[in-house]
């Protein structure tokens, strides 16, 4: 569709919505994005103002939130039993009674999304302005593969036979929108689920999940379960009953998972180490706004996220690029999520390790055009850190680091910096800002990413319109996009009519 058509399809009434009013229900019969709370009305500033008042203001509130029960390995067995029996009841639905439990989980999410604002700062320390987009998101997967469930009937003869038991992994760094959309998807394919969520965002997974319950998703056909140690994980995936695996995290992640069960279809998106170019043509302004969101939005704790700047021939010689965006950088108000304040959260973890590294020593050639500085005694606070000088081949160029530091690579034409861009072993996001029309072909022609940007951010995919998946080490075994047309297709298996009849 064009996008004058998806506009002309979004009923006025979810364009503005007040958030004190209860939601319009999203029309049933067509999908549509819905939109982020809108700051410019006056009672969302309030309803946002409240939500801030019960987040924790100088750390973390995962303790007062975490949820303490612990799936036993003795219940799993019967988890599984129960969800493999449930699960032809469920695909006996059709796609169309599916779609109506589903349309109405993505409105009880919607409602749902002042606690989950709350809930994703408590436990994973997110902005409200990032958690909005979020809660969004996982509404439109609900809206979006409900209508995609109704697309899986017989087709030139062939019959969609639904895996019985989908096994979703989520990470913690989006604790709403991907367990949601991992889940919404198995389910709208006509699969029972179990979700074991982030142990670092288990009431975010828990909220997400009572939703779904709530809209009439049976509980034995969708069913939670807290673990509390590797060995349950382990036991889970390997589960003989276990038709798929939808697992986003780290690429040695979804390599170990695997190892658990070879055989084991596995849907994952996995790591990210991205570039965004910055060629002399491009608009300055928006580039330094695009590189430092990228860059810093959620700590840069996004698989998503720009870890890289590559700046092309003169925007490297001339001071002004370089200036407005570490000007940008520098300005960032630093804080907890229940600081009205804060634009950029703390890391979710006290920095150690890799990250550490990363933000507090450099490599040969390498110096800081802006140095990180711990910013309180959790370690948690860090100000955004920029390292120029970064080597082609170096440690920053080629490793993921998932935090609030960026890197400075100059090449002297584009040719040479997409080779930059594709010598890095993964390829999940990519962008470039240049407003000439050459260049854009040539970037889109041979850059190496799931996802490309041209002149925009590179994060925060839209269902449908950016359907999201990697290439290269950011994704592992079935390649489909997240929130597109074939995202369904990898969760069952299509057989001549004949033989599933
Ligand atoms: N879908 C998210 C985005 O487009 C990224 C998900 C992730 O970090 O795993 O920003």
């Amino acid at each position: 569709a064009s996008l004058a058509e998806l506009d002309d399809s979004v009923p006025p009434t979810n364009r503005v919505q007040d958030r004190t009013q209860p939601a319009a229900g999203a029309a049933t019969d067509h999908f549509a994005n819905t939109p982020d709370t809108d700051p410019a009305l006056a009672p969302n500033r309030v309803w946002g103002r409240e939500i801030l008042a019960r987040i924790p203001s100088s750390e973390l509130g995962n303790e007062l939130v975490a949820d303490t029960t612990v799936t036993e390995l003795h219940e799993l067995n019967t988890i599984v039993d129960t969800a493999v029996e449930h699960s032809g009841e469920w695909a006996a639905l059709g796609g169309s009674g599916r779609a109506a439990i589903l349309h109405r989980a993505g409105d009880m999410l919607n409602s749902r999304r002042a606690e989950l604002l709350e809930v994703m700062a408590a436990e994973t320390g997110k902005t409200l302005d990032q958690g909005d987009p979020e809660v969004s998101e996982a509404v439109d997967f609900a809206h979006y593969y409900a209508e995609r469930a109704k697309d899986l009937e017989t087709v030139d003869g062939a019959t969609f036979v639904p895996a019985k038991l989908t096994v979703v992994t989520p990470p913690w760094n989006f604790p709403v929108a991907i367990p949601a959309g991992s889940t919404l998807s198995a389910l709208a394919a006509g699969s029972a689920v179990v979700i074991k969520p982030a142990p670092q965002a288990q009431r975010c997974g828990s909220i997400m999940v009572q939703a779904l319950w709530d809209a009439g998703v049976p509980r034995e056909v969708l069913a939670l379960v807290q673990l509390g140690e590797n060995e349950l994980g382990k036991a889970l995936v390997a589960h003989p009953s276990v038709d798929r695996l939808i697992l986003t995290g780290g690429y040695e992640t979804a390599e170990l998972f695997r190892s658990f069960r070879t055989d084991l279809p596995l849907l994952a998106e996995t790591s990210g180490k991205n570039a965004l170019i910055v060629t002399p043509s491009a608009d300055f302004d928006l580039a330094a706004k695009d590189v430092v969101q990228s860059a810093f939005g959620h700590a840069g704790q996004k698989c998503s996220a720009a870890s890289l700047v590559i700046m092309v021939g003169s925007v490297a010689k001339s001071p002004r690029f370089r200036n407005q965006l570490l000007d940008a950088a520098a300005s960032l108000n630093v804080g907890y999520p229940g600081v009205a304040t804060s634009q950029m959260g703390p890391v979710i973890e006290p920095a150690a390790g890799k990250l550490l590294g990363a933000l507090t020593t450099l490599d040969a050639g390498e110096a800081w055009a802006l140095e990180p500085r711990q910013l309180d005694s959790t370690g948690r606070l860090w100000s955004p850190g920029v390292r120029t000088g970064v080597a082609a081949g170096s440690n920053f160029h080629l490793t993921e680091f998932f935090g609030p530091v960026l890197g400075v690579m100059t090449a002297e034409t584009l040719e040479e910096a997409i080779a930059m861009v594709n010598a890095i072993d993964y390829g999940l996001t990519s962008g470039l800002h240049s407003l000439d029309p050459a260049e854009i072909e040539l970037w889109l022609d041979t850059v190496q990413a799931g996802n490309l940007y041209v002149n925009r951010g590179i994060t925060g995919a839209i269902v449908q319109r950016q359907p999201f998946g990697g290439w290269k080490k950011s994704a592992v075994g079935a390649g489909t996009k997240a929130g597109g047309p074939s995202y369904l297709m990898g969760l069952g298996s299509w057989v001549p009519a004949e033989a599933s009849a």
